[in-house]
């Protein structure tokens, strides 16, 4: 974003203040003092731990030319546009900055999968627009402006992942980017301890609609019947004249996977829409070709070619993949999937390593998935009863919760085949002593398990 100092006050709702010079160009904004760009607006942001006001003059010396300023933080050390709240302030320049574009916004939300299916749009309409997108899970109420305000003037569509931990808090996105299409991957259990129910989390995504575009396209999961009935509550907001295509696994959906080849390094399969033609897509898995097909649908709407689509999917970039295949010193195959879990990835996940070949032993090592309220126990058991010897010839558990995957894996897996863990070294150590180098380990649980440990264990042992 390149503005004079006049126009961003205009389109944030400032005022000019403190010899702050109404021509001066200013380029860039900076959340973080120690990431000022000469020239750029440094943007504070109050938190519980810092307050962002505290580094505006740090941020001055270093170049920045000039800074937004809570009023109600007294005189700013150097050139500033005053505002009420500078987050706000930020926010609305990201609107504006979007609308002076004229960039049209393909927003992505849903339990798990955002980042993949982010990804993958981009890389199917960057064959043919100027696109841009998020950059890591820049995706809440500060990455999303950021991200926007950091794309280049001509840029065609930008694809927003929007994410969220609660009420109101996509509604905020999705008016800040208004998209055009938006896509809702799936509705998961995650944050279902802040939501308490799957319908509140369903109606918490379907808020994307809500700063949507009139006419606009609303891509989602058909497999999830409480889409269609959020979408079918009165107290849901959607636009004027909004059109709907839905994907999945199931033929009642507008498109769906018609035939599915898994090998090593990338997945081969068919759609209904796509006819006989054959798509590749550098991911493994059933939920990756699921997420591909939201993809597609966003391409084909505006008008990618289907020769530049089999193009954009072969050669996706993924953001630090999050099922990461890694060799280990003995050669050893670890899918390292440690970042995060809820029972939807958990059991995506599963499915990935029941589609493994050519292994001696299948392994799985799952630990707690955190936050899921009441219910957590029977989401764990479940995972268990999903377990079944041809996903897995070993499991490993790690933490109490998973004592429950344990006691449900007990009904398809053989007992000497089950280890349940407290201790993270006792498992690491019992796990080294059972590995082969022809296995394949899947390493899974949620972030606060750590289970990483265990993947550099494993990584290491010879
Ligand atoms: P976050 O909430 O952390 O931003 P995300 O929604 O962006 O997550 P990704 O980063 O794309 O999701 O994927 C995270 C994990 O979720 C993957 O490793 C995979 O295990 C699982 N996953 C991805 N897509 C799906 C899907 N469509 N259905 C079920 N699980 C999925
Ligand atoms: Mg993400």
């Amino acid at each position: 974003m390149k503005r004079k100092l006049a126009d961003i006050a205009a389109m944030c709702g400032g005022e000019i203040a403190h010899g702050g010079d109404a021509e001066v160009i200013i380029e860039g904004v900076a959340t973080d003092s120690r990431k000022i760009v000469p020239g750029c607006l440094f943007i504070p942001i109050s938190g519980e731990r810092f307050d962002g006001h505290d580094f505006a003059g740090d941020t001055l010396a270093a170049g920045a030319g000039a800074v937004l300023w809570a009023k109600s933080k007294g005189t700013p050390p150097g050139p500033a546009v005053f505002v009420e709240d500078t987050l706000a302030a930020m926010q609305r320049l990201a609107q504006s900055y979007l609308a002076a574009c004229g960039t049209k916004v393909v927003g992505i939300t849903g339990s798990n999968g955002k980042t993949t299916t982010k990804d993958l749009v981009f890389s199917l309409l960057a064959t043919t627009y100027k696109v841009h997108k998020t950059q890591g899970n820049f995706n809440n109420h500060i990455g999303l402006p950021l991200t926007i305000l950091g794309m280049p003037e001509d840029t065609n569509i930008a694809v927003l992942e929007m994410g969220m931990s609660g009420r109101r808090e996509i509604e905020l996105l999705s008016g800040i980017a208004e998209p055009e299409c938006a896509i809702v991957t799936n509705i998961g259990e995650s944050h279902l301890l802040q939501l308490g129910s799957r319908l509140e989390i369903a109606r918490a995504k379907l808020e994307i609609l809500s700063g949507m575009k009139p006419g606009g396209l609303f891509v989602y999961n058909g497999d999830e019947p409480l889409i269609p009935r959020v979408l079918d509550e009165p107290s849901t907001v959607k636009p004027e004249g909004m059109r709907t295509f839905t994907f999945g696994l199931g033929s009642g959906n507008d498109d769906y996977p018609t035939g599915i080849m898994y090998f090593e390094d990338k997945t081969v399969f068919t759609s209904k829409a796509g006819g006989n033609d054959t798509l590749e897509l550098p991911l493994p898995g059933e939920h990756n070709v699921v997420n591909a097909l939201a993809a597609l649908a966003v391409a084909r709407h505006y008008g990618v070619t289907e020769e530049r689509i089999r193009e954009g999917l072969r050669g996706a970039e993924l953001t630090g993949m999050r099922i990461e295949t890694v060799v280990g010193a003995s050669g050893i195959t670890i899918l390292n999937d440690a970042y995060n879990a809820s029972p939807t990835s958990v059991k995506a996940a599963i499915g990935v390593l029941e589609k493994k070949r050519g292994y001696r032993k299948k392994i799985a090592v799952l630990g707690d998935m955190l936050e899921l309220g009441d219910a957590e126990a029977d989401f764990h058991l479940e995972i268990g009863r999903f377990l079944t010897p041809a996903k897995a010839d070993l499991l490993f558990t790690y933490g109490p919760l998973s004592e429950k995957i344990a006691e449900g894996a007990a009904e398809n897996l053989e007992q000497d085949a089950i280890f349940a863990y407290h201790d993270k070294s006792e498992l690491i150590e019992k796990l080294i002593s059972v590995l082969h180098p022809k296995d394949v380990v899947l390493v899974k649980a949620s972030r606060g398990m750590k289970l990483e440990e265990v993947v550099d264990a494993v990584k290491n042992c010879n």
